[in-house]
C-alpha cells in the first residue's frame, strides 16, 4: 500500500513519526552559534521525526560545523550570505520559506526570541499557516501547550496546518548539547530576496555578568530602588557577590534605572533560574509572567502585603537600602 494513500490521522504513531521532519532555526551572531537557540532542537526531538538545523549569514561555515556536532541533528542546511547576518525578517522570511518548501518539513521551530518573534509570523503568513507562539510543551505532532493571559492560564492548542510554524519558550526546553554528532552540512537555496530594510547600527548594553536569559541566578530590582544611582549601588554588588545576572521590573526600566534589555516579564525576558531574587518589586502579574518558573524565589520588600510574597519561597520584610548591603557583605564574607 502506498503511504500517501493512507490519511495522516489513520496511521500508527510510529508511521506518523517516520513522516515527521522538523527544521530547527539556529541563531548566530558575528559568526558564532548562539547555543541558546539549540532549545529548538530539543523541542523538535519531542516530535520523534528527523531534525535538520538551519543557519544563514556570512562566515557561516564555522557556525554550521559547530551546529553539526549536535547529536540529534541529521543535517545542517547553511546559506552563506552576509545579507542574513542581522536576521532581518524582510529577506530572512523568504529565504526560510524557500528552504522549508525544498526540504518538505512538517514542523519549523525557532526560539521565542526577538529574532524568532520577528521572523516566524512572516514565515507563517507566506506559507498561509497559523503561527503557534511561545509553546512550553509538545503533546503530539499537532497539539501544543502555551500560556495565555500573562501566564495565568494554560491553553492546549491543536493545529491542522500542513506545516506547523512554532516558536518555543527557551526556559521550557533545555538547549541541546554541542557534542556527539556529525551531521552532514548542505548548502541551502538562496532566493536573494530584496530587503527594503537596511541595518544601520545597534547599541548593545555590554556586561561581564552572566547573560540574563540563561543565568542560573538572577537578582532583579524594581521601582523601590528609587533611582539609577541607587539601582547600580545596591544591585550590582549583590549580583557580583552571587555571580548572578541583573534583571529589572518594567517600572525600573521605564524610570531609567536599568537598561531595556534587563526587563523581566510579559513584555521582557522570561527567565527560570535556580535562584531569582526580587528586590523592591511588588510582584505584578506581568512581572510574575517572566519569572514564576524560577526554582527558588526570594523577595525583599518593605510591604509585608506585597503580592511578590505570594510566590516567594523565601521572603524578607524590610528596607532594601539596609537589608541588601547587609546581605551583600555577608555573602562576600562567606
Ligand atoms: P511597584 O509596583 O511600584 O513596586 C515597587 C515595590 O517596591 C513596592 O512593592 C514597594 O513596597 C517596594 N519598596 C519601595 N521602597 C522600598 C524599600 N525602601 N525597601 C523595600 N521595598 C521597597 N512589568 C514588569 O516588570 N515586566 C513586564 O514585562 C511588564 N509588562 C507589562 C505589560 C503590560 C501590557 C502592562 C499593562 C504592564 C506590564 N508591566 C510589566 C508593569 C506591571 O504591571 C507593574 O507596573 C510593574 O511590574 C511594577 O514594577 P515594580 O514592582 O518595580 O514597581
Amino acid at each position: 500500500l502506498c503511504e500517501a494513500a493512507t490519511p495522516f490521522a489513520a496511521r500508527s504513531p510510529a508511521a506518523i513519526r517516520r513522516l515527521l521532519s522538523a527544521l530547527a532555526i539556529l541563531e548566530q551572531r558575528d559568526g558564532k552559534l548562539n547555543t541558546g537557540s539549540l532549545s529548538a532542537v530539543t523541542a523538535a526531538e519531542k516530535l520523534g521525526g528527523s531534525i535538520h538545523g538551519f543557519v544563514a549569514g556570512s562566515s557561516i561555515k564555522g557556525v554550521a560545523e559547530e551546529a553539526a556536532k549536535v547529536d540529534r541533528l541529521e543535517k545542517v542546511i547553511a546559506v552563506e550570505n552576509g545579507a542574513y547576518d542581522k536576521g532581518l525578517p524582510e529577506n530572512y522570511a523568504p529565504l526560510l520559506v524557500e528552504n522549508i518548501k525544498k526540504g518538505g518539513y512538517t514542523h519549523v521551530i525557532a526560539g521565542h526570541t526577538a529574532f524568532g518573534k520577528n521572523l516566524m509570523p512572516r514565515v507563517a503568513a507566506l506559507l498561509d499557516s497559523q503561527q503557534i507562539s511561545d509553546i512550553t510543551s509538545i503533546e503530539d505532532e499537532k497539539t501544543f501547550v502555551r500560556s495565555i493571559y500573562a501566564g495565568n492560564a494554560v491553553a492546549t492548542v491543536e493545529s491542522s496546518d500542513d506545516i506547523k510554524i512554532i516558536t518555543i519558550r527557551g526556559t521550557a526546553f533545555p538547549a541541546a548539547e554541542v557534542a556527539g554528532g556529525s551531521a552532514a552540512i548542505e548548502d541551502g537555496v538562496d532566493p536573494k530576496a530584496d530587503c527594503p530594510t537596511e541595518w544601520i547600527s545597534e547599541d548593545l548594553a555590554k556586561s561581564d555578568r552572566p547573560d540574563l536569559a540563561t543565568a542560573t541566578k538572577v537578582v532583579s530590582g524594581g521601582r523601590g530602588l528609587k533611582s539609577k544611582e541607587e539601582f547600580d549601588k545596591i544591585m550590582l554588588p549583590l549580583a557580583d557577590s552571587l555571580g548572578a545576572a541583573v534583571g529589572a521590573s518594567r517600572a525600573a526600566v521605564d524610570s531609567g534605572y536599568a537598561d531595556n534589555s534587563l526587563q523581566v516579564g510579559q513584555t521582557g525576558k522570561v527567565v527560570a533560574p535556580q535562584l531569582y531574587m526580587a528586590v523592591g518589586i511588588s510582584g505584578a502579574i506581568q512581572h510574575l509572567a517572566g519569572m514564576k518558573d524560577s526554582k527558588v524565589i526570594a523577595a525583599i520588600n518593605k510591604d509585608a502585603d506585597a503580592p511578590i510574597f505570594q510566590v516567594a519561597d523565601v521572603g524578607l520584610v524590610g528596607d532594601l537600602f539596609e537589608k541588601v548591603p547587609e546581605l551583600t557583605e555577608k555573602l562576600n564574607k562567606a
